[in-house]
């Protein structure tokens, strides 16, 4: 995982707001709106508030996300007088990478500099047609499991609703994006003030016209905000980070489980309101001598056997300074035959062989399972 660093150098951009003013829709310095920050009907109502009519609001939602514009003097099918209001009340904020690195295996890491000067990643994993994007929604991350680096720099702040928009944007003026996976920096349901209309804008018919069955949350298992992401979005895609299989070793690693043990988590899962066949992600990071037996690969089946389920094995993915291992081959091999000869659908990606992987840490191996067929 990339760490949550400053970038130097940035060239001046619409402002640069103080880091504990990030959540707001506002610029902190020039009070304007950031069109990006809006649902659709949060935008009809900002223009109403302007005492403008509502398609007015389907019409600058378009030409935001259909056609990327990034002023309002695109806007050509609006009045003048109407322009120039938005342009004293409000700005569309726009993400550019900072740099692009290209793997071998044709994965773009995507680093964008942010206002503030923290910086995020978005990968993207390509495939013929189905590009996938793994996006980031916070800087840093609250929930510091052991094996994770993001983990290990705490959250600086999280992403507001456009920051997240704006990775998919930004990569999009390149390639088209087929799916979106939020297994980047961050926890998404750590913040779901803003991770929730961002999903909203990636799926809205007038917005990036995305299929909810293309969009993945992935989470550590906040359990109560599972059940607020099923209720207020329950069509898009659940991936849990499984990890251990006993409460005492994901006390251990993934401090979370503290207050939301195997049981909530797994009562979370089995009430997340999936349609049709979809099912659950369970990712499961294997690390060498930890949680890689078969021992642990019976337990996964049976806690996992009453939940509609595919199973994503992650070879842990070693970083400087960290205590784990990465699983033998012949223990990741075994773990895949024992759940598979029952029937499971598991996939493991082992991503070391990838140039960039190493610096993207944990991304580019999850996104195999996003990609699967989920009905
Ligand atoms: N916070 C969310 C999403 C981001 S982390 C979550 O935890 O689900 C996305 C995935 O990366 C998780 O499944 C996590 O278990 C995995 N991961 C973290 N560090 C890793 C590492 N060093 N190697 C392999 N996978 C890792
Ligand atoms: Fe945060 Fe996910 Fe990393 Fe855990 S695995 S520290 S929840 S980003």
């Amino acid at each position: 995982m990339p760490s949550p660093g400053k970038l130097h150098g940035q060239s001046p951009r619409h402002c640069r707001g103080k880091r504990s003013e990030m959540n707001q829709e506002h610029c902190p310095i020039t009070e304007k709106t950031d069109l990006k920050n809006l649902t659709l009907p949060a935008l009809e109502q900002f223009l109403r508030g302007q005492g403008k009519e509502r398609f007015r609001a389907t019409q600058v939602f378009k030409w935001i996300y259909q056609h990327d514009a990034r002023s309002f003097q695109e806007m050509t099918n609006i009045s003048k007088d109407l322009r120039a209001e938005l342009e004293a009340k409000a700005y569309i904020s726009n993400l550019e990478p900072e740099a692009v690195e290209v793997g071998g295996d044709g994965t773009r890491k995507y680093l964008f500099g942010l206002e503030d000067g923290n910086s995020v990643e978005s990968v993207l994993i390509p495939d013929e047609g189905r590009n996938t994007l793994c996006i980031s929604s916070q800087v840093g991350c609250a929930m510091g499991c052991a094996f994770c680096l993001t983990g290990t720099f705490s959250l600086t702040r999280n992403l507001t609703t456009a920051e997240i928009v704006n990775q998919i944007m930004a990569v999009r003026r390149d390639v088209e994006i087929r799916n979106i996976v939020m297994m980047g920096m961050g926890e998404p349901l750590h913040n779901l003030d803003n991770v929730i209309p961002a999903i909203h804008i990636m799926i809205d018919g007038n917005g990036l016209q995305l299929s909810n069955r293309r969009v993945t949350v992935s989470t550590c298992g906040l359990a109560p905000e599972m059940e607020r992401l099923g209720r207020e979005l329950p069509n898009v895609n659940l991936a849990v980070s499984l990890n251990a299989t006993t409460d005492e070793l994901r006390d251990r690693i993934m401090p979370i489980n503290r207050r939301y043990p195997l049981k909530e988590l797994l009562r979370a899962c089995r009430e997340f309101p999936l349609p049709g066949r979809r099912k659950v992600t369970f990712e499961y990071v294997m690390l060498g001598g930890v949680n890689d037996t078969l021992e642990d690969a019976k337990r996964l089946l049976r806690l996992t056997s009453d939940i509609p389920n595919k199973v994503n094995l992650i070879p842990f993915n070693e970083f400087q300074g960290c205590e784990f291992r990465s699983p033998t081959r012949a223990a990741i091999d075994a773990f895949h035959k024992y759940l598979i000869d029952r029937h499971v659908t598991v996939i493991t990606r082992d991503s070391r062989g990838s140039d960039i992987s190493a610096a993207c840490g944990q991304l580019k191996g999850k996104l195999d399972a996003a990609r699967q067929p989920t009905e």
